[in-house]
């Protein structure tokens, strides 16, 4: 008897697992009294601060009022001592590279005095700069070696917080991350850029519509993610899930996702308490989440909180995609966050729920009930119509990655063509808005069209299209392209920034109109008909998965940018730098360098790939088939010797001979291809995908078809049916 494989193993070691299930007693704590509980939040502020600094805290975050050293020094003393309260003994400036993920370097509290001893300090300047030397991360180009070192800035508008571990918490601070020279290196500087941006714009047709009490306008994003949790055991003897985040190898599981016997479905017991645990954690951190349930894939989930403004959704969403990772293995799970963990089945999206917010709490896509509020809904929601039909593209390649070219188009997610769905109603009054007859009537008097006499429109929760990339959901619009591990920083800021654009270009329209002596309802009569016979052919309202959408978008001359290597020269054409210039939100050697980190992005991540493929194919698939080439040919021996006819034996070590032949020859292939990259990092890219990604699909293909006939014991890694369905 051969050793067991490491798929044996593992299966056994997860039918004997005993896992503790218990650890949180929402019976001791409510999770009201958690909710915010590690989180340096206003009501904290308050009560700690003295009133004269607290309500320079309060300015700096509502107005960007700056902050004097002595507040800041006085901001630093309070949050030091609160931290040590709750166990922190470092302290970190968290910043968000173009890595994707989060970054931080922990400094501890202590400051030795001289004399033997320590004392904890922690000073404004520390609390509002920290020079991290982060000369490796991803700059694109714009920093050379000489100025390598970038500083972070606190971000006074997302709050500080305790991560909590074990053995000694840790003060963690939010903070933007640039270079000497004030380039942004990381995400959050361009959305809180383009949120600024928008606000601005929002505000001049808010002026216009006489609301003088309105300060800021916030964008609003709820995001909701979705993952796949499986055993852990699976994931260690799976080196493809470890190092890719998805599986290179896997035949079909015999029963998949078509029962569609998962969503919505009970959750199972061990998975339910890993999800309390994580929305226990998550609680604690101020993360509002809110929604959880099966989705569609088997082992798939969802999770979503309510919504918050982007900065603090984007910074929440970081910690939600955080806290699953690290809760999984608690409880024998390990979470998976790639947008295709396994072909065949559903991937992976991250929904970005978007919509525009005053200060003073007005939704400004909610329809209203009187003529006036719909006339100011109109013109946000045409605005965003507008900036669709202007910039699919730029929509398009904010959600382009290697993983997401594996979900994107699969039926199962939205196209790659970037298309709006309005719901019946709307549809509607768009329609008839467009054909300018301000108040055209539908006999009956069931509707009344015309921006002085609109109809209530009704929020119209059951008209869902979800096969459309960017649907209006009664109150908010929700962009479904994005991936499951991605930063919603970068989509929303290409959102906030088009939609600025839109609503420029319609306030100064609207002004000058004003200024010559029309009245704003006649103006807004005016402006929004031409604008939506522009901007209508991207709205589309049938099944997006269909084949006649995409010959129908051809027609209408939509962009399909089918993958990321297609879609990332967006980012440097002229009218996307001549865009983000304009509203300060990345400039051209910004737009330059993300360029240039996309592709080595993409670069990298398929190097890894095909490397793994290589690996596993060569050291783990080639192994176990010839293992039973083997054994397949010691039984046509033995059938020959004991004078029986083998010629159905031989017929077989014939057949799988050549599956392994054919296995062999894509492995080598597949390094030929490895090892003939050329060109600039351009074309680097599109050798990984014209060639590369090719050739690795063809491994997995090989390797795939031994699976379905090598003798099941020598399978050495677990199969899509083993780890899609043992809980
Ligand atoms: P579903 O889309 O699953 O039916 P909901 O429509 O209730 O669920 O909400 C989904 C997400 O949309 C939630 O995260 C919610 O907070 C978010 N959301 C609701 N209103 C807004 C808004 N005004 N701006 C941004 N996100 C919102
Ligand atoms: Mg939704």
């Amino acid at each position: 008897m051969s050793l067991p494989t490491s798929r044996q193993v593992a299966i056994q070691a997860i039918a004997r697992a005993e896992y503790k299930l218990d650890r949180v007693d929402f019976q001791k704590v409510h999770a009201k009294d958690l909710f915010g509980c590690l989180v340096f939040n206003e009501a904290t502020q308050r009560e700690r601060l003295p009133k004269n600094v607290y309500q320079a805290l309060r300015r700096t975050i509502k107005e960007g009022a700056p902050l004097n050293p002595e507040v800041a020094d006085a901001v630093a003393a309070a949050m030091k001592d609160w931290a040590i309260e709750k166990g922190a003994t470092h302290f970190t400036h968290q910043f968000q590279p173009m890595t994707g993920l989060t970054a931080e370097k922990h400094d501890s509290f202590l400051v030795p005095t001289g004399d033997g001893r320590a004392i904890a300090e922690f000073s404004g300047k520390e609390l509002i700069r920290g020079e991290p030397d982060a000369s490796s991360f991803p700059s694109g180009g714009i920093r050379a070696t000489f100025e390598a070192r970038g500083y972070t800035a606190w971000d006074p508008t997302s709050p500080a917080y305790i991560f909590e571990n074990p053995n000694g918490s840790t003060l963690v601070i939010p903070t933007a991350f640039v270079s000497w020279t004030h380039e942004a290196l990381d995400k959050k500087t361009p959305l809180l850029k383009s949120m600024d941006a928008l606000s601005k714009q929002a505000l001049r047709i808010l002026r216009l519509f006489g609301r003088s009490d309105v300060k800021r306008v916030f964008t609003t994003v709820g995001p909701e993610q979705e993952y796949f949790l499986i055993d852990k055991n699976f994931y260690y003897a799976r080196p493809d899930l470890i190092n890719a985040g998805r599986t290179l190898f896997g035949a079909p599981p015999p029963k998949g996702q078509e029962l569609e016997d998962q969503y919505f479905g009970s959750i199972p017991e061990r998975v339910l308490a890993c999800m309390a645990d994580c929305e226990a954690q998550l609680f604690k951190l101020g993360v509002p989440v809110k929604t959880r349930h099966n989705e569609v894939a088997p082992s798939q989930y969802e999770i979503a909180p309510s919504f918050e403004d982007s900065n603090l959704a984007t910074d929440h969403q970081m910690l939600i995609m955080e806290i699953l990772k690290r809760t999984a293995p608690k409880y024998g799970l390990a979470c998976l966050l790639h947008e295709k963990p396994f072909a065949g089945i559903n991937g992976s999206g991250k929904h970005n729920n978007w919509s525009m917010s005053t200060d003073t709490g007005e939704n400004l896509l909610e329809p209203g009930s009187t003529p006036h509020d719909n006339a100011q809904f109109l013109v946000f929601c045409v605005a965003v119509i507008r900036a669709v039909s202007r910039y699919p593209e730029l929509l398009r390649v904010a959600v382009a990655s290697a993983g997401n070219d594996h979900r994107l188009g699969a039926n199962e997610a939205p196209p790659a063509i970037i298309s709006v769905f309005l719901g019946s109603q709307l549809q509607d009054v768009i329609e008839q808005l467009e054909k300018g007859t301000a108040t055209s009537t539908k006999s009956g008097g069931t509707l009344d069209i015309g921006v002085s006499v609109l109809p209530k429109i009704p929020r119209d929760a059951g008209d869902r299209n979800r096969t459309s990339p960017f649907a209006f959901t009664g109150n908010k619009f929700e962009f479904r392209a994005v991936g499951a591990s991605q930063s919603i920083a970068g989509p929303n800021t290409v959102l906030n920034t088009i939609v600025a654009e839109s609503l420029d270009f319609m306030a100064t329209r609207l002004e000058n109109a004003v200024r010559d002596g029309k009245d704003l309802n006649t103006a807004i009569k005016e402006l929004l008909p031409p604008i939506i016979r522009e901007s209508k052919k991207i709205l589309f309202m049938g099944d997006n998965y269909s084949a006649e959408w995409y010959a129908e978008a051809e027609r209408r001359g939509l962009p399909n940018l089918k993958n990321t290597v297609d879609a990332l020269p967006v980012v440097i054409r002229k009218d996307t730098i001549e865009l983000f210039s304009k509203y300060g939100v990345y400039s051209e050697r910004e737009l330059q360098s993300r360029f240039n980190i996309l592709c080595e992005n993409y670069i990298k991540t398929i190097n890894v790939e095909a490397r793994l493929t290589g690996y596993m194919g060569r050291t783990m698939i080639l192994p176990a088939a010839l293992r039973y080439q083997s054994e397949v040919a010691q039984a046509v021996n033995t059938v020959k010797q004991a004078g029986v006819d083998a010629s159905d034996q031989v017929e077989l070590l014939r057949h799988l001979t050549m599956a392994i032949s054919d296995l062999q020859k894509a492995l080598t292939k597949l390094q030929h291809e490895m090892d003939h990259p050329h060109g600039d990092v351009y074309d680097h890219a599109k050798h990984m995908r014209d060639r590369v990604l090719p050739a690795m699909n063809e491994v997995r293909r090989t390797a795939d078809y031994l699976e379905t006939i090598v003798a099941d014991d020598l399978w050495p890694i677990p199969t899509y049916r083993e780890m899609l369905f043992i809980k």
